[in-house]
């Protein structure tokens, strides 16, 4: 491997993700692939995602979508911020449907649709807690009114009515059921106004896996997708989600430094024994948060060494101890639990544990002792605690110049 680094992307665990959560929702799901697919690829992970049965692809942008539709996915896609001025009249040629929010947005979409000779296809979308982007409880009448008057002209057809849940990410905190119950006024009042949608939805990854209520016709999956656990497992969770992501670089330098030998930046790191230090080339431009310092871990030489001192832009330092280190090793960064199925039913392949010993569970088979599964790689949920972020931020977060490897399904 002649990069520094290399982000391989299993998209087998991308299709087998699809496939636990679509058993458990039972609707059709939207992948969503905003943010260069959480940084893994959008077009290959929308690929595998609708080889695996995906029906909808979702981003935030124009480009996003216009790359989507550039790659050849002529499939139903949605796309949900827009400026007011945005170049509505490419996306409605693009039939890309318009998550809309504002009367504003609504007129220049009309406006755009009037000028293309075709309708444009849009989504309400309702806030129903969130204050983010939607339209809230006093503008919504309005918002429904103007998309029903348009609709009976023609020049728009309101194919969804949608919103986000603000407890996304945990389903705690500040009510779903509130939220459903928001989101149900919201449809009856579509409903008065003479709209007829085809869909409504509502449930991100962790919805669409434990709050029933949320799933409609349709769940938007994102984290799962990508096989981090929604509910903050550090590894696949009660849902045995495969991280879709394994971070690996190699060892560049290494040296043995006695007590007292200052590492990294700033004076006072420094090693508090004799050691080898390590030098991985991978830094916070690469996706490696500074803010987790004093607490990362990365595998090396088969187990888990702290990263010590700073870490800087490009690169970071391991200390290896006595482990005997050279240049050249392999380090994983972050990649799938121990214990997490990949294709042809093997363990992750690591010290003690070789592929294919364990049978369909894979937890603790042949090779794989019990209590493994505190050992092995980081995955990304735990370099999300240790800089007290989200899984979500680590991942869009790698950088462009970590290449992106793709494991086909099958493979
Ligand atoms: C990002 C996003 C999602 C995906 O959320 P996950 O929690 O990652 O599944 C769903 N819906 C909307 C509106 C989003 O912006």
């Amino acid at each position: 491997m002649s990069v520094l680094a290399e982000a391989e992307v299993d998209l087998a665990a991308v299709a087998a993700n699809l496939d636990t959560v679509a058993g458990v929702a039972g609707t059709e799901l939207m992948a969503v692939v905003k943010a260069d697919g959480f940084g893994h690829g959008a077009v290959p992970v929308a690929r595998a995602a609708l080889a695996a049965g995906a029906t909808w692809l979702g981003v935030t942008s124009t480009g996003e979508a216009l790359a989507l539709r550039a790659a050849g996915f002529a499939g139903p896609v949605l796309s949900w911020l827009h400026r007011p001025d945005d170049d509505f009249g490419r996306l409605i040629s693009a039939d890309v449907d318009l998550g809309v929010s504002t009367v504003p947005h609504l007129h220049a979409i009309v406006e755009a649709a009037s000028r293309s000779g075709r309708p444009a296809t849009v989504q309400l979308k309702a806030d129903t807690g969130l204050s983010r982007n939607g339209a809230n409880r006093v503008d919504w009448p309005d918002l429904v009114g103007w998309a029903r008057k348009y609709e009976v002209e023609g020049s728009v057809r309101v194919r969804g009515i949608w919103s986000h849940l603000a407890g996304a990410d945990t389903l705690d905190g500040r009510g779903v059921g509130r939220q459903v119950a928001a989101f149900e006024e919201a449809r009856r009042i579509a409903r008065t106004a003479g709209l007829r949608p085809d869909l409504a939805h509502l449930a991100n990854s962790a919805a669409a896996l434990a709050a029933p209520a949320t799933r409609y016709d349709l769940c938007r999956i994102g984290l799962a997708l990508y096989g981090v656990d929604p509910f903050g497992a550090p590894g696949g969770g009660a849902y045995r989600l495969r991280a879709a992501m394994t971070l690996r670089s190699t060892v560049l330098n290494v040296k043995r430094v006695p007590a007292g030998t200052g590492v990294s930046y700033g004076p006072d790191r420094v090693t508090e024994r004799p050691t080898t230090l390590a030098l991985l080339p991978l830094g916070y431009a690469d996706g490696l948060p500074r803010a987790a310092e004093g607490r990362a871990e990365v595998w090396l030489g088969g187990t888990r060494r702290p990263i010590v001192g700073r870490i800087a832009m490009d690169q970071c330092v391991v200390d290896a101890g006595d482990l005997p280190v050279a240049i050249g090793d392999p380090v994983v960064v972050f990649g799938p639990a121990p214990g997490t199925c990949l294709t042809g039913g093997g363990c992750v392949v690591r010290p003690g544990c070789a592929a294919g010993t364990a049978g369909g569970g894979c937890v603790a088979g042949p090779g794989c002792a019990a209590g493994e599964t505190d050992a092995g790689w980081p995955t990304v949920a735990e370099w999300a605690a240790w800089a007290r972020t989200s899984p979500h931020e680590i991942l869009t977060g790698i950088g462009a110049r970590v290449a992106r490897r793709y494991r086909p399904v099958g493979r």
